[in-house]
């Protein structure tokens, strides 16, 4: 059996991360700053439709703290929480303001954590500074999206930023002692399976703490709807999906936790794949893919 799961997953699970460390329950509760995306003067990614970018909600961190908790407290009560500063780019903004609002989530009962997401090319000294005390005063973790390893594809998807800035970012914050959480996308038009692989690769070489993988997908009004329409690139089949993801994750050390390995689209804006759709059926047939090639994470690393 897989040390660091619960569940026989063959891979280390959130749930056993958290499990592990606070012996409860533990809940993200999505909060919004209120930031936007600096990329989007430039166009923002060819797969955004800007809904992320949008601010979206004035409520106090703690008004909108109760309310996104009385959903979650139907399915598990008493549990602990980690706020989750999810929307747009959290610290893109004016600096004293998104801070004064973090910090209302430290005054929030029964909260273990923070998790701030951001782009690596929007922090600066002052975030490093305030980031290095707060991480003194809760479990801190940063999520950044990298998406590829490769510059080309960064470049091609309009990322706005390179791999040498993440990479830059990724060491500043390390060398801090700050959890580093990557996003990366699997099935960016013209990437192979090994060049995806090589994104694992680089990311365990990095010393990440987290990953969230996801599978591309295609949202209404996006520059990517227009490029399917058009033939100008396939989307992964659900098959060839689940063989990378099982593939990437024996590359990746059994210590790194794995908070995602597939996305959860907004069913209203999805145009495809569909197969995303079913969530539970799709981590299951990973599961179920590597028992049957007798793969867990990291057993690839020398
Ligand atoms: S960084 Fe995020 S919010 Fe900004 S354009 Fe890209 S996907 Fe959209």
């Amino acid at each position: 059996m897989f040390k660091y799961s619960l569940d026989n997953k063959r891979y280390h699970t959130l749930n056993y991360y958290y499990k592990n460390k606070y012996h409860q329950k533990i809940v993200k509760i999505p909060v919004d700053l209120g930031t936007s995306c600096p990329n989007k003067i430039n166009g923002g990614c060819i797969f955004c439709d800007g809904d992320f970018a949008c601010p979206k909600s004035t409520a106090s961190i703690k008004e909108q703290f109760l309310k996104n908790k009385t959903v979650i407290d139907h399915k598990w009560p008493n549990s602990g929480y980690v706020i989750y500063f999810q929307n747009g780019t959290n610290t893109y903004g004016d600096f004293k303001k998104l801070t004064a609002k973090i910090n209302e989530a430290l005054t929030i009962p029964n909260v273990f954590g923070i998790t701030i997401a951001t782009r690596p090319d929007c922090i600066n000294n002052n975030w490093i500074t305030y980031f290095k005390e707060l991480n003194q005063k809760t479990d801190l973790i940063i999520e950044l999206g990298l998406q590829s390893m490769h510059n080309e594809t960064l470049k091609l998807i309009n990322r706005g930023h390179s791999r040498e800035d993440f990479d830059k970012c990724v060491k500043l914050l390390k060398k801090h002692h700050i959890k580093v959480v990557a996003h990366i996308i699997n099935g960016l038009p013209y990437e192979t399976k090994e060049m995806m692989i090589d994104t694992a690769k680089y990311l365990n070489d990095l010393g990440i703490d987290g990953i969230k993988i996801h599978m591309l997908y295609v949202n209404k009004n996006t520059l990517l709807a227009t490029w399917l329409k058009e033939d100008k690139f396939k989307l992964l089949t659900k098959e060839a999906y689940i063989d990378i993801v099982a593939n990437q994750l024996t590359y990746l050390d059994p210590k790194i936790v794995i908070h995602r390995i597939t996305g959860d689209p907004d069913l209203k804006a999805l145009i495809a794949p569909t197969f995303l759709i079913k969530k539970v059926s799709l981590t299951n047939d990973i599961d179920k893919y590597m028992k049957e090639h007798d793969l867990y994470q990291g057993c690839n690393l020398k």
